[in-house]
């Protein structure tokens, strides 16, 4: 125990940027309540980036653990969230199983209260259990996606049913899925697929776990919240969404959040020079990687709508001496037409400030859950792009649920197969077109504004989200006796 009456809260984040930035943010929140210690423990070449997103006056210890790469034969960038984008996802779960053994070592060194974990170290249950302590799970989606996880996994709708769309079973809502909508861990299970075993891990070790941490609020997805805990029995405490959270509070210390600098400040200033709700801000998440093909594609439905865009690609920026028709992702010339336009972003974009402006009036997203809950946090409706793992469920979310968004139909638009596989910029345009310029994007921009300010009540004090960690802290207190 910590000899100052704090209680000591340890950090585990799984090093792939969705799963960093929200843990992260966790961290800063525990950070900032009264009586709380808190500790990230990573590796030497995760730190930096770890520390990057963390304010100087936060009171958050780095605890370093080391990433046995020689022993295990794999790379020693292997333990690095670029790893992670870019190379065998395999080999790179394979890696961060190896930090069990250092986990362990640091537990005994610096003893917290309680360890809140990663749902991809299913392991980290045992560690924590030989410490005595209680690990709590985070699994970096909302309850929607959770649920519908849960639902498929136990009655495998997929395996029943020939016809090709389904309504998942148990779930409320009658939501209705394909079998090619669901995450590859459900659908290639009976090949030995390594994911679906890591996914059974996962299932087995929450229910070794002292609970669930939810990055999403009671109020966005409150039927879910209650089927996740009366009908799924989950102990869970919903406390996001964590980027407002540390966005407000940081706003509120005279700084800015993560993505301040030079190019934030362009962009802002771009944006200050359109109309509210005309710009489309168009961004897939760190990790989606889409082929020069399907980019050309965009990039001919922004410019056959005609409207004004931020799109951020996963290239290097352009050096000076490369010219646009170097680039063969975009149309030649693109960039000069659409001069007035168009905002090209190559590589990372300050997307939560990009978000929150009020040019912005429509968000085209993968559907990642960080992206989807910044999107309704700052109340921008969506075209929804879902391209793997539970993205597909956020998508469902969106569309069927909240009704603030609407799909690219994908299975409509989609030419070409397997690498060659595109989605053909008329879809794209109608998108767009329907979310910007129609009266039912008007309206889904009037939901979305309205979660916005539910969002925002949350994480007040009083708020649910507020509230809900203040619970879960009292209550870790009250267990180690602090
Ligand atoms: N992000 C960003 N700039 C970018 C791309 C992504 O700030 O250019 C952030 C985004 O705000 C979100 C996270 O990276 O917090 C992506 O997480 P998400 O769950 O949306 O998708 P993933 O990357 O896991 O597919």
């Amino acid at each position: 125990d910590d000899p100052t009456g704090n209680l000591h809260v340890a950090i585990l984040p799984f090093m792939a940027h969705g799963h960093m930035i929200p843990i992260i943010d966790i961290a800063k929140l525990f950070a900032s309540r009264r009586g709380v210690k808190t500790t990230i423990i990573t590796t030497r070449l995760n730190a930096p980036l770890v520390s990057k997103q963390i304010p100087t006056t936060a009171e958050i210890h780095i605890e370093l653990i080391r990433f046995p790469a020689a022993e295990a034969g794999v790379p020693e960038e292997s333990e690095t969230a670029d790893f992670f984008s870019s190379t065998a996802q395999k080999m790179f779960f394979h890696a961060a199983a190896l930090l069990r053994r250092p986990l362990d070592a640091a537990l005994a060194k610096i003893r917290p209260d309680c360890l809140v974990s990663d749902a991809f170290f299913p392991w980290s249950a045992e560690s924590a259990g030989k410490f005595g302590i209680p690990r709590l799970v985070f699994h970096g989606t909302g309850y929607f996606a959770l649920c519908t996880a849960v639902c498929i996994r136990v009655h495998k709708p997929h395996k029943n049913s020939d016809s090709e769309s389904f309504v998942v079973p148990c779930l409320p809502g009658k939501i209705e899925l394909t079998p090619s909508q669901l995450p590859e861990s459900a659908r290639k299970e009976e090949e030995g697929n390594p994911f679906t075993e890591l996914v059974r891990e996962m299932a087995e070790s929450e229910g070794k776990s002292y609970g669930v941490i939810v990055n999403s609020f009671r109020e966005l997805e409150p039927n879910y919240a209650d089927f996740y805990r009366d009908e799924l029995g989950r102990r869970n405490w919903a406390i996001g969404p964590v980027s407002l959270s540390n966005r407000r509070s940081e706003e509120k210390a005279g700084r800015g959040g993560r993505g301040t600098g030079e190019s934030s400040s362009d962009c802002l200033k771009w944006l200050e020079s359109k109309e509210p709700d005309s710009v489309i801000y168009i961004c897939f998440g760190s990790l989606a990687d889409f082929a020069d093909s399907q980019l050309k594609e965009i990039a001919a439905a922004l410019e056959s709508w005609g409207g004004s865009f931020i799109w951020v690609v996963r290239k290097d920026p352009r050096t000076e001496s490369e010219s646009e028709s170097e680039e063969e992702w975009l149309p030649v010339g693109f960039e000069d037409r659409t001069a007035e336009k168009g905002l090209i972003i190559r590589g990372w974009a300050p997307q939560i400030l990009i978000l929150d402006h009020e040019a912005v009036g429509g968000f085209v997203t993968h559907c990642g859950w960080n992206s989807t809950l910044e999107g309704i946090t700052v109340g921008k409706a969506m075209v929804t792009w879902p391209v793997a793992a539970e993205q597909f469920y956020n998508e469902k979310l969106v569309t069927a649920v909240l009704g603030i968004g609407l799909p690219v139909e994908a299975e409509k638009w989609v030419r070409g197969t397997g690498d060659d596989e595109v989605i053909m910029a008329e879809g794209i345009e109608i998108a767009v077109r329907r979310l910007m310029d129609g009266d039912e994007g008007k309206e889904m921009r009037r939901k979305a504004k309205e979660l916005r300010e539910m969002a925002r009540m949350a994480i007040e004090e009083g708020g649910s989200s507020h509230s809900s960690l203040s619970d879960l802290i009292d209550e870790l207190k009250q267990r180690s006796h602090v």
